[in-house]
């Protein structure tokens, strides 16, 4: 199974890449990131994704050391460059430690690339004055297919104690400690996925997805406002949707708006469109994923390989 690093422009075996401790990227959680994936080996939607970093990158002041076409250039010699996996389990469980446990799904030839710019070596100091130039890092790893239960049966998801919100909350840092605690919660809970609420109370993300409700036929999911960072998959979907005749609302959420719900979905680039069948327990309208779910599930299978078609 494939795997790659690249460190500015240097591909190495996992067990060879090395960054400064120095670094603020591991100091400060001073960067940015996105994470890809491939279908048929190739990067997926990978402009859309770069726009995002850029528009990242833009929220902190760092400036990116690639073009966009150096970057793509980059990534397809990494995915090039990828090895046996024997070396390098511990990035394997890595890649993971997402999904719940159980036994490993088998292997795919598919790739998840994280792409991540760091603010680069500097004092110890948050003083970004001190830091010289921003390190770019590519990692290449196999993607670990979410077991095929989820999409026939639906997941379970709970509702974090941890909040969205703040002028960061829409860019895509390094800093991730809300959503490593909120990984924490819904391990503890033994649940797939955690709800987080901005510091009103509304609905936001998931911990790395975006939350979608179906009500009355209408299809219901937090607006840009609500402290999301706007998934690239959640684009598909929602033009998937209106092209369908789907009411769209893009809106603010109570909790109480979920026991309204008639059905629950999730998206992410990693894990397409995933069904939610209980929140804290409680099934989501049937307990089963249900139709308008099933319609864009299949809607955006199918899309995929006209997207691929994208840069
Ligand atoms: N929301 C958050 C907070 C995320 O971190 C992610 C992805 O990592 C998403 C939503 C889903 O975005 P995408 O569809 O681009 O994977």
């Amino acid at each position: 199974m494939p795997v790659s690093i690249n460190i500015n422009g240097v591909i190495t075996a996992a067990e060879d890449a090395k960054i400064s401790v120095f670094d603020h990227g591991l100091l400060f959680g001073d960067s940015v990131y996105e994470t890809l994936r491939t279908y048929n080996g190739k990067p997926f939607l990978f402009s859309r994704h770069f726009a995002r970093l850029e528009h990242s990158a833009g929220g902190i002041d760092l400036q990116l050391p690639w073009t966009r076409s150096q970057t793509m250039d980059e990534i397809r010699r990494t995915l090039l460059s990828v090895g046996p996996t024997d070396r390098i389990s511990s990035v394997h469980r890595f890649a993971a430690s997402s999904e719940p446990a159980g036994p490993p799904p088998p292997p795919s030839v598919e790739c998840r690339i994280r792409l991540l710019i760091t603010r680069g070596i500097g004092e110890v100091s948050a003083d970004t004055e001190t830091c010289t130039d921003p390190a770019a890092i590519i990692i290449v790893v196999p993607l670990i297919a979410p077991p095929a239960r989820i999409y026939s049966d639906g997941v379970d998801v709970v509702v974090s104690s941890v909040c969205r919100s703040g002028r960061f909350a829409d860019i895509k840092t390094g800093s991730l400690i809300h959503q490593v605690i909120a990984r924490r919660e819904a391990n503890a809970k033994g649940a797939y996925e955690a709800i987080m609420l901005t510091g009103e109370d509304k609905l936001s993300d998931g911990i790395t997805s975006n939350i979608y409700m179906v009500r009355d036929g209408k299809l219901l999911t937090p607006a840009r406002g609500a402290a999301i960072v706007e998934g690239i998959t959640r684009r598909v979907v929602l033009d998937l949707a209106r092209e369908m005749g789907l009411d769209v609302v893009e809106g603010f959420f109570d909790i109480a708006d979920i026991a309204r719900a008639d059905e629950m979905f999730l998206t992410s680039t990693t894990r397409e469109v995933v069904p939610i069948a209980r929140v804290e327990g409680a099934p989501v309208g049937s307990g089963k994923p249900g139709p308008v779910t099933l319609m864009l599930f299949e809607a955006y299978r199918s899309a995929i390989d006209r997207l691929a078609g994208e840069d």
